[in-house]
C-alpha cells in the first residue's frame, strides 16, 4: 500500500499545524523532509519518539518544528507513520505538505488513516463511524455516546448477537449432518425460543435508535405560543447558555428565526414559531403554513403559556394542533399568581412545567422536562446503540431475516432453510461491524470523514 499523506488540521491560520504521514515509507519520507536539531536520522528513532528540528523542502528551509515518529503496529493506522508539526500557518503548511509529496507520499484521501485502521484490524467499522461522531460532536451526550461507540460497545454488542446466531446455526448444522451422533435434536421449540431471543436483541438495539438519532442530531424543538406568554424571554434564557448557528428561513409576513443551543448536553434545533395564529390575509397565511410544517417536522413542540392569565381563545386554538405531537406544555410566569387552569393542562399534556423564563433555573428544569419526554435518560452509551442509518438498515434487514426464520419454523418449514435465513442474518450483523462489508459501503462510511483523519 501505498505511504499517504495529509494535513490533519483545519486549513486556517492556528498556533501549529500537523502533517501526518502513514504507511511503508512513511519514516523514510519524514527524514527526507525532516533533519532533528541534534544531528541524529529521524530513521534511527524509536516509536512515541519525538525530536525537533528543521523542516526542508530539498535544500529550501521552511520552518522548524516537531516529527513524532510512530512504529507498526503501535500507531492510529497500525502502519508505520510520522506526523509532523509546524507552524500553523495555511502557506507553511502546505509547503511542508508538498514537500512530503515530493520526497514520496501520496495525498490521502478523506478518512484514509482511520479506513487504514480499518483494514489493519485496528477498528471496527462501527468503532470507526465513531470517530466522525467524536469529531462531528456538538454536545456531551453525543461525545460521551460516541467515545463509548469509539471503545467498542455497539461493536461488541453485535458481536453477542452474532455468537448467538452462530450457536443456533452451528446446531442445525450438526444436528443436519449427524443426526445419528449424540447431537441434540433441534426441535421446533427450542429453535423457537432461541429465535425469539435474538429477535428480541435485535428489536431492543432497533428500538435505541430514535434515541440515538436525537442526540447524534439534535432535537429539532418548535416553540409556539401566543403572543406575551414568554417565548423570547424562554429563547433568550436557551440562547444565554451556547449560541452557534444562527440561520433564518424566509416567511412572508415574519421569518422563523431558528438558533442551535446546548442544553443539558443535548444540542437543541430551536425554531420559534411564534406566529401560528388564525388569519384571513392570504399573504400572512403563507407564512403561518410555513411554521405549521416546521411544528409539523419539529421532534419535540415546546407550548408556552402564561400562568398569570386564564386560558384564552388563542390559547386554545393551538392545542388541537399539538395532537399527535411530543409537547412539552411550559407554564410560564410562576413568580406570579398563578390563574391558569392548570388541571385542565395537566390533563392534556403529559409533559407540563411550572417556571419562571425570567429566573435562570428555568433552563435547567426545562432540560431535565426534555430528557424525560424524549427519552434520552433510556439510552445506556455503555450498552451500545445505532448511531446511524447504515447501522440501523444493518440490524433492520438481520431481524427481519431473523423474523422470517421464526415464521418459517413455526410454519414446519425445514431446518436447513431456517439455517438459511440464520446465514442471512448473520451476514447483516457482520455488515454493520464491518466484518463482510462490501466496499462500496465503506467507501460511503469514509466519505463523511475529513481528509487527514
Ligand atoms: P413573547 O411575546 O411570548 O415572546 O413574550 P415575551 O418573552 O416578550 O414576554 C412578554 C412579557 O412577559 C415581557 O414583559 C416579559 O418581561 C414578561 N415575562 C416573560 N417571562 C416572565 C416570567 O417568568 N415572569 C414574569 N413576571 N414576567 C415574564
Amino acid at each position: 500500500m501505498s505511504t499517504v499523506c495529509a494535513i490533519a488540521t483545519p486549513s486556517a491560520a492556528g498556533g501549529i499545524s500537523v502533517i501526518r504521514i502513514s504507511g511503508e515509507d512513511a519514516v523514510e519520507i519524514a527524514a527526507r523532509v525532516f533533519k532533528p536539531a541534534s544531528g541524529r536520522d529521524v530513521r534511527t528513532l524509536e516509536g512515541y519518539r519525538a525530536a525537533y528540528g528543521r523542516i526542508y523542502d530539498g535544500d529550501t528551509r521552511l520552518d522548524d518544528g516537531v516529527v513524532l515518529v510512530f512504529r507498526a503496529p503501535h500507531s492510529y493506522t497500525g502502519e508505520d507513520a510520522a506526523e509532523i508539526s509546524c507552524h500553523g500557518g495555511i502557506y507553511v503548511t502546505r509547503r511542508v505538505m508538498t514537500a512530503c509529496l515530493k520526497a514520496g507520499a501520496v495525498p490521502a484521501a478523506a478518512g484514509e488513516f482511520t479506513k487504514r485502521a480499518l483494514l489493519n484490524g485496528k477498528m471496527s467499522l462501527t468503532q470507526a463511524e465513531a470517530v466522525a461522531d467524536i469529531i462531528g460532536a456538538q454536545g456531551e451526550q453525543l461525545l460521551s455516546c460516541s467515545n463509548s461507540q469509539r471503545e467498542g460497545a455497539l461493536f461488541r454488542r453485535a458481536e453477542a448477537i452474532a455468537d448467538s446466531i452462530t450457536a443456533v446455526s452451528s446446531q442445525i448444522a450438526a444436528w443436519i449432518d449427524y443426526p445419528d451422533d449424540d447431537t441434540p435434536v433441534v426441535t421446533a421449540d427450542w429453535l423457537t425460543e432461541r429465535l425469539s431471543s435474538i429477535k428480541a436483541e435485535l428489536d431492543e438495539l432497533l428500538g435505541g435508535y430514535d434515541t440515538g438519532r436525537l442526540i447524534r442530531e439534535g432535537i429539532s424543538c418548535a416553540i409556539v405560543g401566543k403572543p406575551n406568554v414568554g417565548k423570547s424571554t424562554l429563547m433568550n434564557l436557551l440562547y444565554g447558555g451556547e449560541r452557534s448557528i444562527v440561520s433564518n428561513i424566509a416567511g412572508t409576513t415574519r421569518d422563523i428565526v431558528e438558533e442551535t443551543v446546548t442544553l443539558g448536553g443535548v444540542v437543541l434545533r430551536l425554531a420559534d414559531c411564534a406566529g401560528i395564529r388564525e388569519t384571513d390575509d392570504p399573504v400572512e397565511k403563507i407564512g403561518v403554513d410555513i411554521m405549521l410544517k416546521r411544528l409539523e417536522a419539529a421532534d419535540l413542540a415546546i407550548a408556552v403559556f402564561d400562568g398569570a392569565e386564564r386560558l384564552s381563545e388563542e390559547d386554545r386554538r393551538l392545542i388541537p394542533l399539538l395532537s399527535g405531537k411530543e409537547t412539552i406544555c411550559v407554564v410560564n410566569k410562576s413568580d406570579l399568581e398563578q390563574k391558569i387552569e392548570l388541571e385542565e393542562l395537566e390533563e392534556l399534556f403529559p409533559h407540563i412545567v411550572s417556571l419562571s423564563a425570567a429566573n435562570e433555573s428555568a433552563a435547567g428544569i426545562l432540560a431535565q422536562e426534555i430528557s424525560r419526554c424524549m427519552r434520552l435518560d433510556s439510552l445506556n452509551p455503555d450498552a451500545g446503540f445505532l448511531a446511524n442509518e447504515r447501522q440501523r438498515s444493518c440490524i433492520m434487514r438481520a431481524a427481519a431475516a431473523a423474523d422470517d426464520a421464526l415464521k418459517a419454523v413455526r410454519s414446519g418449514v425445514t431446518t436447513d432453510a431456517v439455517g438459511v435465513m440464520l446465514e442471512q442474518a448473520l451476514d447483516a450483523v457482520y455488515e454493520l461491524s464491518g466484518r463482510n462489508a462490501a466496499d462500496e459501503v465503506i467507501d460511503q462510511v469514509f466519505k463523511r470523514f475529513c481528509v487527514g483523519k
